[in-house]
C-alpha cells in the first residue's frame, strides 16, 4: 500500500485505565481533522483514543492477538518490514503492520521503523509508547498508578492531575507531572504501578565513514532519492520550494518520479523572498508553481499560532517556522501531502559558513544532540491547516548516511554542503546547485520583521535574544498552558507582559 494522501490518523489522545471510570480530557487539538472515537477492552485495561484524521481512520488503529495498536504518522520503509513477515502481510495497513512486528520482536519491533509516526501499544496491563527516530511526531505522556495519558499535542493534556516522573522524557514548562518522550524512544509502562522502563531506538552516529567522492555521492543520491519516493503518497505532491539546492533536490528527484506534474509553492513577505530562484528551479522541472506574498504584519500575528502548533520555547526555531507556518495556513486546495527540503543543514552543517573541518563537525555533532524537544519538524504546523507535510533528508536512512560521511565530504572545493550539491547536479540548473546557503528566515525576511516589531515597540535592541525567548515563553503560556485560542492573543498584551518581565529583571 503506498502512503495516501495524509496518513490514516494525523494525531491522538488516548487514555488507558485499569477501571473503566473517567472519560478523555476535552479534545483541543491545533491540528484540523475529524476525530474518531476508538474504544478497546483487555483483561486488565481499558483503552479510549480520539484519533485525529482526514477521512479514513481505521488504518490508525489495529486490534489482534489481545493487543491495540493506535498509529499517529506512517512508514516509510513497508518494504523491508514486509520482508521480515508471512505473505498476507502486504495489504496490512500502517497499524496492522507494527501489530505483526511487535508480536514477533516485541518492543525491539520499533527498532525496524522508518518512519514519521507516534505510537501506543496497549497488552492487558502493559501499555508501550513509541516516538520515530528523530521524535519527529511529539508525544506526551502522563502516567500514574492505574491510569496513563498520552498525545500528541500536549495542550490536550492541560487539565491533568500530574502524573509521577517517566524515564527517558523531558518535563513540559508549566504543566508538572506531564512529560515529552525524547526521539526514538521506547517506554514501555507497568499500568498497575505507573513504573517504566525506557529503551532507545536510535542515536545520532558519532563515527565518520571515509568514503571515495563518487560512492559517498552516489550513497546520498539513493538513499534521497528513495526517501523522496517513499513519501509521494497517491495524490498530486506539492513541494514548498525556496530554490535553494535542499529544497530544488527534493522537488527534482520527485517530479523525476511522476508522470503528472508537481506542484511547488514559495513563499515570500513585502521585504524579502526568493521568487526569481525558485522559478528557474520550477521551469527547469517543469511543476505547477506559485508565489505567495505574505504581509509582515500578517506574518507577526501568526506568531501565536507557530508557538500553538509546534509547542516549542525555542525563540530561533520559531523564527525558522513561522515563514513556513504562515504558508501552510495560505495554502489552500484540500488536504495536501507537503514535502519539505527541511533539516538537511542540520546533518551536512550547512549554517556553518566557515570551511574548518573540526568546527564543521563539531557543529554537526552539537546540533545533532540537540535538535530533540525543539519540535521543530512535528507535522502540527501544517496539519493546523490541513496538510500533512513530511521531510526527506530526516528520514532515517538518508539521516544516518549524511551525518556518517567525514566532514571533507560536506564542505569540499570552497562549497558547502558539497556532497548533496554533487549527488543533485545533473538535476538542476548549475546556478541552482552553486547557490549559497539562505535560510528560510532570512530569504523571507522573518528575522528581521520579528526585530523590528519588538524594537517598535519600545523593547531594547540590545536585549533582542532575551526578548524573543521571552515573547515565545510568554506565547506559550498563553496558548498551549493557558489554552488560549492564537486568534484571539493580543500582541500589545504579550509585550506589555515581557516589557514588565524584563524590567523586574533588570532591577
Ligand atoms: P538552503 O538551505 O541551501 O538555503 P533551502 O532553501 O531549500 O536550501 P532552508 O533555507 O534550510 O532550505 O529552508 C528549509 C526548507 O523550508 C526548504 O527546504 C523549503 O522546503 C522551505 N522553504 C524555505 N524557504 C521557503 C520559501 N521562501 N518558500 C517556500 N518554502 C520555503
Ligand atoms: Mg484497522
Ligand atoms: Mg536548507
Ligand atoms: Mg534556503
Amino acid at each position: 500500500m503506498a502512503a495516501q494522501t495524509l496518513p490514516a490518523a494525523i494525531g491522538f489522545l488516548a487514555s488507558v485505565r485499569e477501571d473503566s471510570g473517567a472519560g478523555l480530557p476535552r479534545r483541543a487539538f491545533a491540528a484540523r481533522g475529524e476525530a474518531a472515537e476508538v474504544r478497546d477492552g483487555f483483561p486488565g485495561s481499558h483503552l479510549v483514543a480520539h484519533l485525529l484524521h482526514s477521512g479514513a481512520p481505521d488504518g490508525a488503529h489495529a486490534h489482534a492477538g489481545g493487543r491495540a495498536v493506535l498509529l499517529a504518522g506512517e512508514l516509510y520503509n513497508r518494504g523491508e518490514l514486509l520482508s521480515l513477515l508471512p505473505d498476507g502481510a502486504a495489504s496490512a495497513d500502517d497499524a496492522a503492520l507494527v501489530l505483526a512486528l511487535f508480536a514477533r520482536y516485541d518492543r525491539h519491533a520499533f527498532r525496524l521503523l522508518n518512519g514519521r509516526f507516534a505510537a501506543l501499544l496497549v497488552e492487558g496491563g502493559r501499555v508501550v509508547l513509541a516516538t520515530d527516530h528523530a521524535g519527529t511526531v511529539p508525544l506526551y505522556a502522563n502516567v500514574a498508578p492505574g491510569r496513563l495519558l498520552a498525545a500528541t499535542e500536549v495542550k490536550t493534556l492541560r487539565t491533568a492531575v500530574p502524573g509521577r516522573p517517566l524515564a527517558g522524557t523531558r518535563p513540559v514548562r508549566g504543566l508538572p507531572g506531564t512529560y515529552q518522550l525524547r526521539a526514538g524512544l521506547v517506554l514501555d509502562v507497568d499500568l498497575g504501578s505507573g513504573a517504566c522502563t525506557a529503551d532507545h531506538t536510535w542515536a545520532p552516529p558519532r563515527s565518520r565513514l571515509v568514503l571515495p567522492e563518487d560512492e559517498a555521492v552516489g550513497l546520498v543520491r539513493r538513499s534521497l532519492e528513495g526517501a523522496v519516493h517513499a513519501r509521494l503518497g497517491t495524490a498530486t505532491p506539492m513541494v514548498v520550494l525556496s530554490g535553494g539546492i535542499d529544497s530544488s533536490g527534493v522537488a527534482a528527484l520527485a517530479a523525476g518520479r511522476l508522470d503528472d506534474r508537481i506542484d511547488t509553492v514559495s513563499m515570500g513577505t513585502e521585504d524579502a523572498d526568493e521568487f526569481a530562484q525558485a522559478r528557474t528551479v520550477a521551469e527547469h522541472i517543469g511543476s505547477h508553481h506559485s508565489e505567495i506574498t505574505i504581509p509582515t504584519d500578517e506574518l507577526l500575528r501568526s506568531l501565536p499560532h507557530a508557538v500553538w502548533a509546534a509547542e516549542t520555547l525555542d525563540p530561533a526555531i520559531v523564527e525558522y517556522l513561522l515563514p513556513l507556518t504562515a504558508l501552510y495556513l495560505r495554502i489552500g486546495g484540500g488536504n495536501r501531502r507537503i514535502l519539505t527540503g527541511y533539516g538537511a543543514d542540520i546533518p551536512l552543517g550547512g549554517m556553518h559558513r566557515e570551511g574548518r573541518l573540526a568546527p564543521l563537525d563539531d557543529a554537526i555533532v552539537s546540533d545533532m544532540d540537540g535538535f530533540d524537544g525543539l519540535n521543530e519538524l512535528t507535522p502540527v504546523l501544517s496539519t493546523v491547516a490541513g496538510h500533512w507535510t513530511t521531510h526527506p533528508y530526516w528520514d532515517r536512512a538518508v539521516l544516518d548516511v549524511l551525518v556518517s560521511l567525514e566532514a571533507g565530504l560536506k564542505s569540499r572545493y570552497g562549497r558547502d554542503k558539497w556532497v548533496l550539491r554533487e549527488a543533485l547536479a545533473d538535476l538542476l540548473p548549475r546556478q541552482t546547485v552553486l547557490r549559497p546557503k539562505l535560510g528560510v528566515h532570512e530569504g523571507s525576511g522573518v528575522s528581521s520583521a520579528f526585530s523590528e516589531h519588538l524594537v517598535d515597540a519600545g523593547l531594547p535592541h540590545e536585549h533582542l535574544r532575551e526578548t524573543k525567548k521571552l515573547y515565545v515563553r510568554e506565547l506559550f503560556d498563553l496558548v498551549v498552558v493557558g489554552g488560549r485560542d492564537p486568534d484571539e492573543v493580543e500582541t500589545t498584551t504579550v509585550l506589555e507582559r515581557v516589557t514588565e518581565r524584563l524590567c523586574s529583571k533588570v532591577v
